[in-house]
This record gives structure tokens, C-alpha cells and sequence, in this order.
């Protein structure tokens, strides 16, 4: 049973007559307000089926929609449009359409895991939004978006060496971005930057720019690595076969 949330009707299926007397009661205006009937038949019943199939989708199928991930949601605090139990609602049904209009905000789950936690079904609200996020890029709806960006250049950092180093971490993540000069633009990145050069002990910023130049490795790293890339082009595959995808390159 669905939970009818005012802020989930939108504004153009609103009607009210300007002048209304029924019975000699007048009606008019906020008081013969009513929400506008409307059919779906380009329903998406494979959609459930497809974001279970992705990591992390798995249980969606046990949501009962008591909306305890919405109202625990830390983004949703911030904006409503922001809807896990109403996503949920909308994949579950395969109404693929509707869960269009909010494409390009489910991304933004900061992964606060208090959804997770209050979630009485054992749903993992949170990664299922990383699956809904994740089907929306593979299905073509969406760009990768900022946090695919940052994961990708995070593992491909491990991969590659076995190691992390946040200075070339951050820099792959704006050359990703194709805005590798972002942080001396964005007032925000500007003060973080100046904040770490004031307080940072000297040490530590000499070793983070040597470390920009001279890549480090984990001694004997190969076997490792070539066992993780096997392991992600498998999930890869795994994922576009799930959603009926052809085959692709690598990671
Ligand atoms: Fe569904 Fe769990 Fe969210 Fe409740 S808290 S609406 S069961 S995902």
C-alpha cells in the first residue's frame, strides 16, 4: 500500500476551479482542489528484477514501505525530492518513467548508512541506491556521476599499486571530472587546500608532493593485481548480463 506524501504530487496534476458552488456552497478556489487522474501503461517489469540482480539490490523485494529510511535520511533532510522509500515504491512497481524525473538527484546518497540502520526489513536502503544509481548509468539514463568518478580512480589506484595516497587520489579524481584545475577555482577546495598548507606539518607536505612524482608500489603486487581485475571484470560482466547488456571492455 503506498504512502501519499504532498510533496509526491506534482504541481501540473493540481486542479482547482476558480469559481465553484456546489449545493450553494461555495467551493472555489484551495477548497475544490483535486489531483488529476492519470494512467501508466509503459510500466518496466523487468526493473525490480534487473536492480536485485546488481550488488547491493539484493533485498529490495522485503521493503514494506514503512518510510523509516526517508524520514532517517540525511539528504532527504536537506531536500525532500530526496525519496529512498518512494524510489523504492517505484521500482518495485516498474514504473520506470516516473523514477526518471529523479535521476539525476539519487546519486547524491552520501552513504550515511542511518537508512540502513533504521530499516526494519533488513532492505539495505543504502545500497540500494548505489544499485538503482548504478542500473541508471548502465541503462544510459545517467552520466557516471562525481562518486563513480571518485571510486573508480580510488581502485584503480590500488589496483595499480596497492597502495593509497590522497594527493593522487584527489588529483585523478578532478582529472576524471575533466576539471583538473577545480580546486584552485572552487572557494571551498581553495580553503581546504590552504588550511592543509597552514596546519600540515612540513614533513607530510614535502612527502605528499614527492609522492605525486614518484608513484609508489607495493613490492611484489603483480599476482594481486591481476586477481583483483580478473575478479571486477567478472562482476562487470555479471551486471550488464543481469540487465540483458552486451558485453564490454575492461574496468
Ligand atoms: Fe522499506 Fe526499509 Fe525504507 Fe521501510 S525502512 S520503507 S522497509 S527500505
Amino acid at each position: 500500500m503506498p504512502i501519499h506524501e504532498k510533496s509526491l504530487i506534482r504541481p501540473e496534476n493540481l486542479r482547482e476551479h476558480e469559481e465553484l458552488v456546489i449545493d450553494g456552497m461555495d467551493v472555489s478556489g484551495h477548497w475544490s482542489t483535486f489531483i488529476e487522474g492519470r494512467s501508466v501503461s509503459d510500466y518496466n517489469e523487468k526493473m525490480q528484477e534487473e536492480i536485485a540482480a546488481l550488488p547491493g539490490g539484493e533485498n529490495i523485494h522485503r521493503c514494506w514501505q514503512c518510510g523509516s529510511c526517508t524520514n532517517a535520511c540525511t539528504v532527504n533532510a536537506v531536500n525532500p525530492d530526496f525519496n529512498p522509500r518512494y524510489w523504492i515504491y517505484l521500482i518495485r512497481l516498474g514504473m520506470e518513467e516516473e523514477l526518471l524525473r529523479d535521476k539525476d538527484i539519487i546519486w547524491q546518497c552520501v552513504s550515511c548508512n542511518k537508512c540502513t540502520d533504521a530499516c526494519p526489513r533488513d532492505v539495505v536502503p543504502e545500497a540500494v541506491m548505489h544499485a538503482t544509481a548504478k542500473w541508471l548509468e548502465l541503462k544510459g539514463h545517467t552520466e557516471k556521476k562525481p562518486s563513480t568518478h571518485f571510486d573508480e580512480g580510488f581502485s584503480q589506484q590500488v589496483i595499480d599499486t596497492g597502495m593509497i595516497e590522497d594527493g593522487l587520489v584527489m588529483r585523478d579524481f578532478f582529472t576524471r571530472m575533466k576539471n583538473r584545475w577545480a580546486p584552485f577555482k572552487e572557494p571551498y577546495l581553495v580553503a581546504m587546500i590552504q588550511g592543509i598548507i597552514k596546519r600540515a606539518p612540513l614533513g607530510y607536505l614535502l612527502q605528499m608532493f614527492t609522492l605525486l612524482v614518484f608513484r609508489p608500489r607495493t613490492k611484489g603486487w603483480g599476482p594481486a593485481k591481476a586477481g583483483i581485475m580478473e575478479y571486477i571484470e567478472e562482476v562487470e560482466a555479471n551486471n550488464r548480463k543481469a540487465l540483458g547488456l552486451p558485453a564490454e571492455g575492461k574496468h
